[in-house]
């Protein structure tokens, strides 16, 4: 296996050199024109965005943690609230919860996805409970029929956490478009991701991306700058973020083509020698991880390690096992099966179908 260059598990500088003169155009326009704060723009990428995401608004923001706060709070969701989150998922999702002072309420995922599991959301439904986090992990989409339908039953707010899935689908629909509002993150390693931080609400409700824009400016009352109608906050997404991120959404869809296609290729090599993380069968996932589930992970991750070939977990300790959450440490027994298991392999768009080849290769003598 030493024949090859090292392998990264991620990439940047790659996905990014095809695009140095795009980006460096932009980048000069916004030194010469002086708007780093609002104007056209972030209008531009929010219109854009809202458009990609085939629903009506869109509010860019500081990242996608505030973001998530962000549609909590102009919900109404505060203290003496409890949110329904999976265990299964980056931290942000219960720190959203936790900063407009509600609860996590922590709940298994399904075997097979590894996306929350719509019957233990109905078993933990209380009556303090007014929301539920959807977390599209990995790039896929969670089972957002049975979710709505739920969230419809008990009144509940039905979020959608689309951190690491821009550009995927459920049934034909958008990942964002599919709950009450969606929020998405573009950290730099996301899909879609800006060269620092950044983040955006979207929905189709007028009203509740009214409120988030009005939160995420100090609460500043439309058309009376010097009025403060709502305790806001300043979590705003920068100018020169939205320009670089507007001519990274021309070339999402292809980006994202390329990663299912690096998705196909891993399973025709591995599905025969390992589980891999499923997909619903209305879902199209966009691949943000390739993730599969290895017995002796530490032996895969070190002949992985001796070839060159870089790899992450995502995540090893469930949200309900952080020591930041020791109070709502109940049993999740599939969230914690899996997190001993889960191995997420190179993905990135820049990724060549000759490294799947050589990686699978490993894993395969591996496992
Ligand atoms: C990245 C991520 C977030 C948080 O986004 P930031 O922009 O880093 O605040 C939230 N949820 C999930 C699932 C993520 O992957």
């Amino acid at each position: 296996m030493s024949g090859h260059k090292p392998i990264p598990f991620f990439d940047l500088p790659a996905i990014l050199a095809p695009h140095h003169d795009e980006l460096s155009v932009a980048w000069q326009a916004m030194l010469v024109r002086g708007d780093f704060v609002g104007g056209t723009e972030l209008e531009r990428f929010e219109t854009e965005f809202a458009e990609y995401c085939e629903t009506s608004h869109c509010v860019g923001v500081a990242n996608g943690t505030d973001a998530l706060q962000l549609i909590l709070a102009a919900s109404g969701v505060g203290p003496g609230d409890a949110v329904i989150v999976p265990a299964n998922t980056f931290i942000a999702t219960a720190e959203a919860v936790c900063a407009v002072g509600a609860v996590p309420q922590f709940v298994d995922v399904l075997p097979d996805t590894l996306l929350i599991d719509p019957a233990a959301v109905v078993a933990a439904v209380r009556p303090a409970t007014v929301a539920i986090i959807a977390v599209h992990l990995f790039g896929q989409v969670a089972d957002m029929d049975r979710l709505s339908e739920i969230a419809r039953r008990h009144g509940l707010l039905l979020i959608e956490d689309a951190a690491q899935a821009h550009g995927a689908r459920f049934a034909g629909i958008r990942a964002g478009a599919l709950g009450a509002a969606g929020a998405f993150s573009f950290y730099p390693s996301k899909n879609l991701g800006a060269l620092g931080d950044g983040g955006a609400v979207v929905s189709k409700h007028a009203d509740l991306v009214a409120r988030v824009r009005t939160l995420a400016n100090h609460g500043r009352s439309e058309g009376d700058r010097f009025r403060h109608g709502m305790r806001g906050r300043n979590s705003r997404l920068d100018s020169l973020q939205a320009a670089i991120l507007a001519i990274r959404l021309r070339h999402l869809d292809t980006e994202n083509y390329r990663r299912q296609e690096l998705a196909a290729k891993y399973r025709a090599e591995l599905s025969a020698h390992t589980p891999i993380v499923a997909v619903h069968p209305k879902a199209e996932a966009v691949y943000h991880l390739f993730v599969v589930q290895v017995d002796n992970r530490r032996r895969v991750m070190n002949a992985l390690c001796e070839a060159n070939i870089g790899w992450g977990l995502h995540y090893p300790i469930p949200c309900h096992r952080q020591p930041a959450f020791v109070e709502f440490n109940e049993p999740l027994p599939v969230a914690e099966a899996a997190a001993n298991q889960i191995l997420s392999l190179p993905m990135f768009p820049s990724l060549k179908v000759d490294d799947v080849s050589t990686v699978s290769e490993v894993v395969r003598s591996a496992v």
